[in-house]
């Protein structure tokens, strides 16, 4: 693949990353995206344009906002130059070809999905019913998924997940996960086939159970599960067929 593609790749998501802050911080509550323009959460000056230049100005600011200092936070420099990497890895990877189309839009998907889940333990329906769309309308360019293997799974893996939910309630006698959690996979199904989607189910399980059963069964912890579908889904894209094979020997 030539380098100026990917460098271009590359500074498209990094404006996406941007972009992707925004949501990340305004979905959740209800917020919309245009309105009212950024501002400093401490001091709520508007932004300028030359504030508002994704991870330069975080980095000429060292952080914090040109007003009022206060400290602005990882996060948008992290899912900037994320996103920028998803963004560049990806077409240098498959070429600008649907696979890289798909992986660009599922991975940057998956990566608004973890950060929002992690913080604010809300999964966006636009993120996820949204996603789930656009999986479905990939799926008609060539190559894998093809649209019935997409259609089907969004139904198997928003299933599959639901059958956890209930058995994860009665076992546990809590509820271990909620809507927000089965219409992310039913985006995950869309993009993955319904194969990759019992795959993505089966990793987040044992991610989340080895990791956060023992820290939610000690405290009323909140888990956000979506971040470790997150993390299996993308395992899943990647090493799917590997993986797959594996999970078939560990069930047999
Ligand atoms: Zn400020």
């Amino acid at each position: 693949m030539d380098g100026l593609a990917i460098i271009l790749s590359g500074l498209v998501g990094l404006a996406v990353g941007s972009f992707l802050n925004v949501v990340i911080l305004r979905w959740p509550r209800g917020e919309s995206i245009v309105s009212p323009p950024s501002r400093c959460p401490a001091c709520e000056t508007p932004l300028r344009w030359y504030h508002n230049i994704p991870l330069a100005s975080w980095i000429a600011l060292r952080g914090r906002c040109a007003s009022c200092r206060a400290w602005i936070g990882w996060q948008y420099p992290l899912v900037e130059v994320a996103t920028a990497a998803i963004w560049a890895g990806n077409v240098a990877a498959y070429g600008l070809e649907p696979q890289a189309y798909r992986a660009v839009a599922f991975l940057t998907i998956l990566l608004a999905i973890a950060v929002t889940d992690a913080r604010f333990y809300v999964i966006p329906d636009r993120l996820s019913l949204g996603g789930a769309v656009l999986g479905v309308a990939l799926a008609f360019l060539p190559g894998a998924p093809t649209v019935t293997e997409s259609v089907l799974g969004a139904v198997i893996g928003g299933g599959a997940l639901w059958l956890v939910a209930i058995l994860g309630t009665l076992a546990f006698k809590k509820e271990a996960m909620g809507g927000g959690d089965i219409k992310m996979m039913t985006m995950i199904g869309a993009f993955l086939g319904w194969k990759g989607a019992l795959l993505t189910v089966f990793l987040g399980a044992l991610a989340g159970t080895l990791v956060f059963v023992p820290l939610a069964w000690k405290s009323d912890r909140l888990v956000p599960f979506g971040l470790f579908l997150a993390l299996g889904a993308a395992l899943a894209f990647y090493l799917g067929a590997p993986l797959l094979e594996w999970y078939l020997g560990f069930l047999r």
